[in-house]
């Protein structure tokens, strides 16, 4: 049995210390922030659960599937459809009264390699601007992008439900600052002894903890990492002013607003909850600058959504923005997840090798560190 410090309480981190505690280990959590989940998570806020912007899971992918094993109680899902969803200057994807239209369209998107303005709406729509994957396409074309009734919050919740029950220790409020071969140290003065310690914290937190380590191999393994960014806007009316529309994306300006409460009606109050992000566009996200600054970007996005949903501002239960959060940790190349294994250190999160992305990417690599541990005990 190894004694395992997880830093880091989001998907990655729970992921981890839920299957390192099923292998036998000892798992301690810590977190910086009040609160787990990280991104990916939701707070019920007047009735509605708000998140980090528009957040949607795939149908059986690794996120999905760790949290249906968790409990009996079903998860009730509903999937984004494409009857419902605009791609500005071509109209709905699949318009139910217009059967030609549809059927053209449909053999338009069968092909993901294709540079028609409706394939790349359904590729931004389902992987969000980063690398095109195919199974989110695939996913999105065959109605398994899925919001479910209990938002991410509800989800995270049934991790952090699990956790409690094998006996996992999380305590949120705590930074480690600095970490070495088998010992952390946090802001409090308090120092941690571990067997292994998981860097799920993220790959600026990572980056940060590896410096402290050795900042030559921190600066060799982490400088070809690029992210993207994102400016969200989360509004919770009672009105709908998107009219039903499940998404409306706007390619040329990676914009998307999406209506949680029409994709899943089981989803907090009447009304309508609009979740908008912009994504890339700043100087240091990969591609082309089209801001010269977040803020601007963020202004942009709520010019966006009085276009799309005009009068939402009269309807407002609550409102909440950011300008600049990270969508993908890593666009074209990610760490190994064992890079510093033989020093007792594993990398968890989106930014660390595999085939999934977003949540599913956190989820598997989270999973994959935990079950590695007993091949790296130091
Ligand atoms: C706008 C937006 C839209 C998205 N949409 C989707 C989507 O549609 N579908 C999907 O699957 N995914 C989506 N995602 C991605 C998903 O939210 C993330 O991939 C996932 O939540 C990342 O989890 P993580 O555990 O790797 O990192 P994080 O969630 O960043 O967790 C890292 C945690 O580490 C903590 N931490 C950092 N440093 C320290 C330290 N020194 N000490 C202690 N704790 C520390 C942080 O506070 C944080 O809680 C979206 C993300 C964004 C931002």
């Amino acid at each position: 049995m190894a004694r395992v410090l997880v830093v880091g309480a989001g998907l990655s981190g729970l992921a981890c210390a839920l299957e390192a505690t099923l292998a036998g280990h000892h798992v301690v959590v810590l977190e910086r922030s009040q609160r787990i989940g990280g991104r990916g998570t939701s707070q019920n806020i007047d009735g509605f659960p708000v998140g980090f912007g528009p957040h949607l899971f795939l149908k059986k992918g690794p996120f999905h599937n760790l949290v249906r094993k968790l409990s009996r109680v079903k998860l009730a899902t509903a999937a984004i459809r494409l009857h419902r969803t605009e791609v500005v200057g071509h109209g709905i994807i699949r318009p139910l009264e217009d059967a030609k239209t549809s059927l053209v369209n449909k053999r338009i998107l069968k092909d993901p390699n294709g540079t028609h303005a409706l394939v790349s709406g359904c590729h931004f729509l389902s992987s969000w601007g980063g690398q095109r994957n195919d199974a989110r396409y695939n996913a999105l074309m065959k109605g398994n992008l899925l919001v479910s009734n209990e938002g991410w919050a509800g989800m995270v919740g049934r991790l952090a439900a699990a956790l409690d029950e094998v006996g996992v220790f999380i305590e949120c409020g705590l930074e480690v600052q600095r970490i070495e071969t088998g010992k952390a140290y946090l802001v409090d003065g308090r120092e941690i002894e571990a067997d292994v310690i998981v860097l799920a914290c993220g790959p600026s937190g990572a980056k940060k903890l590896v410096s402290s380590f050795d900042e030559r191999l921190s600066e060799e393994l982490f400088s070809s990492l690029k992210r993207l960014s994102a400016s969200f806007v989360e509004l919770a009316l009672d009105a709908q002013p998107l009219s039903g529309k499940h998404a409306v994306i706007d390619i040329e300006d990676q914009f998307t607003i999406l209506d949680y409460r029409a994709i899943q009606p089981r989803l907090g109050r009447e009304g309508s909850h609009l979740s908008a992000v912009a994504i890339g566009g700043l100087s240091s996200d990969p591609g082309k600058t089209r801001f010269s600054s977040a803020d601007e970007r963020l202004e942009a996005l709520l010019n966006f959504i009085s276009h799309r949903a005009s009068g939402w501002n009269q309807h407002v239960i609550h409102h909440s923005q950011q300008s600049k959060i990270t969508l993908h940790d890593a666009y074209e190349s990610r760490i190994e997840q064992l890079s510093m294994a033989s020093k007792g250190i594993l990398f968890a999160g989106t930014w660390v090798q595999g085939e999934h992305i977003l949540a599913d990417a956190a989820v598997h690599s989270g999973r994959a560190a935990g079950k590695s541990i007993s091949s790296v005990q130091h």
